[in-house]
């Protein structure tokens, strides 16, 4: 692509860095936000630099947030004794459109793989095993991919967790799954999750 101009050209590349946009595409969302007024790439500007500098990881659940805490850990009709674990925020997302789920989450933020390197140290679990030392999570359901890394961190978990008295269950596997959860459609997640089993049984 030729352009007569090196500011569109800059435009198009940074719209271009984005995941699953082309040039193409690129420039076509560059054209349009020149077709508007000013102000329109003005507040497209700000809402992205307002996120990114002030988005935050929740203290408690490590979910993104606004606040130190976030809205999920600090609403109290949620059911506090039940946390479910996830590897990451997207699955968070996903579980919490089914809108099947009242209890509170854990992100783990990755999967234990000796392969990649990533040791329990580098994941949310000490976190996890601390806040249920507190006492008032009764269970933890595990909504992990069935991989071998998933398998592997799930029983690292549960070796902890276990001996605290936390119960620990599985989401329900006879249901199609694909590996990724955001990619289960809702009613599917959400079924999987209300008929979850406990650990070790299949
Ligand atoms: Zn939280």
């Amino acid at each position: 692509m030729n352009f007569s101009s090196v500011l569109i050209e800059k435009g198009v590349e940074a719209f271009a860095s984005l995941p699953g946009i082309g040039r193409k595409t690129a420039l076509r969302l560059v054209l349009h936000l020149l077709k508007q007024d000013k102000s329109v790439t003005e507040q497209f500007g700000e809402a992205l630099l307002k996120m990114r500098q002030n988005i935050r990881d929740c203290s408690v659940c490590h979910n993104l947030s606004d606040e130190p805490v976030c809205r999920i850990c600090a609403d109290q009709r949620r059911d506090r004794s039940l946390v479910c674990a996830v590897e990451s925020i997207r699955d968070l997302m996903a579980i919490e459109d089914t809108g099947q789920y009242r209890g509170l989450y854990h992100v783990l933020g990755g999967l234990i793989s000796p392969i990649e390197g990533v040791g329990p140290g580098d994941l949310q679990i000490d976190s996890l095993v601390e806040r249920c030392a507190k006492g008032e999570i009764k269970e933890v359901i595990m909504a992990i991919s069935p991989t071998i890394e998933g398998e592997t961190t799930v029983f690292y978990m549960a070796k902890k967790l276990q001996p605290m008295g936390v119960q620990i269950s599985n989401i329900a596997r006879g249901v199609a799954f694909g590996g990724d959860l955001e990619y289960t459609d809702e009613l599917t997640l959400g079924r999987s999750i209300v008929a979850r089993v406990p650990y070790g049984e299949r």
